[in-house]
């Protein structure tokens, strides 16, 4: 059974889109008589789950925030969501500004097989991080250096010869191609390291899609639970909206079963709200263009569409 096969299996038993506030006790929707995103979410993958399918609208109550979170899987193996990852992704490279582009590698002749070289090239990484920040007092044999800043991202690729790469993006303190070339030939990783400087944020966002544009699939394979990016706390300079952000308690919270596309094209639509913040395919938060429009209305309207549109 295919993806799509499931996704049609399961549209015979949807529940009906709609609004669930605490004085509604939803028969499909388990848990507390007030559901949070979390059981709505939930809920919404057990019955309609195709990834794409599916929205949840959360409206703050005492004011004009609106915020659309698209029921996708997010993952990077997913046709549909992989280019959106990517898009994501580069968006917010670029907000962060990186000023450097490091690639490093580790050397087949070195470890014994591609999982063996990754490891190599983590350990050495969050190990340079370390000494990088903290700095080094001067000693007879070694001259020191002092502590610097560093923030950074890093894409995993696996390269046509299955061995992975790292490619990071670096903001903070110039880090001396000498220096982290020799820690890697002390670590035994490898020495194929390369630093260049970004010119801009542009660029920043070119390298994030061309690294995880085409083999991301691949590389997530091969990582497996390992994630495909990893950044430091700093590098950005906004959080992830998730659902359950302290940011999105009490509001009040409806589904649809429209396509999260269909849900921001008529929010859109006439320029009813426009977007504050887009962080598609986890979050888009909206603000009213004029009056805000009731939750029901909302729902009302994507309902109205004929379901084999969708
Ligand atoms: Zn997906």
């Amino acid at each position: 059974m295919t993806k799509s096969d499931k996704g049609t299996a399961a549209s015979a038993a949807l529940p009906p889109s709609g609004t669930y506030r605490h004085t509604t006790n939803p028969e499909n929707i388990p848990g507390p008589t007030k559901p949070t995103v979390a059981i709505l979410e939930h809920a919404l993958h057990e019955a309609a789950f195709a990834c794409g399918r599916g929205a949840i609208i959360g409206q703050e109550p005492n004011g004009p925030g609106l915020v659309v979170i698209p029921m996708s899987c997010k993952r990077w193996q997913c046709e549909k969501c992989a280019p959106r990852l990517a898009r994501f992704w580069s968006r917010r490279a670029a907000s962060a500004k990186p000023e450097r582009f490091i690639t490093v590698t580790a050397d087949p002749n070195l470890h014994a097989n591609p999982h063996a070289g990754y490891q190599a090239i983590k350990k050495a990484w969050s190990a340079f991080i370390q000494v990088w920040r903290h700095g080094r007092p001067n000693k007879p044999d070694r001259p020191g250096f002092p502590k610097h800043e560093l923030q950074y991202m890093l894409v995993w690729e696996l390269h046509q010869s299955g061995w992975p790469h790292a490619h990071i993006l670096q903001r903070g303190a110039y880090i001396p191609q000498a220096f982290l070339k020799a820690f890697w030939q002390t670590r035994q990783v490898g020495s194929v390291v390369d630093i260049r400087r970004i010119s801009t944020s542009e660029k920043a966002a070119d390298y994030v899609v061309k690294y995880t544009g085409k083999s991301a699939a691949e590389t997530k394979d091969f990582l497996g639970n390992h994630r495909l990016i990893q950044c430091s706390k700093k590098f950005f300079p906004t959080p992830i909206h998730t659902p359950t952000d302290s940011r999105y308690e009490g509001w009040n919270w409806a589904f649809t079963l429209a396509s999260p596309y269909e849900v921001l094209a008529s929010l859109l639509w006439h320029r009813q709200y426009k977007i504050a913040s887009d962080q598609y395919p986890y979050a888009v938060d909206l603000i009213p263009e004029r009056e805000e429009l009731p939750l029901e209305a909302i729902i009302d309207r994507l309902d109205q569409r004929p379901i084999d549109k969708r």
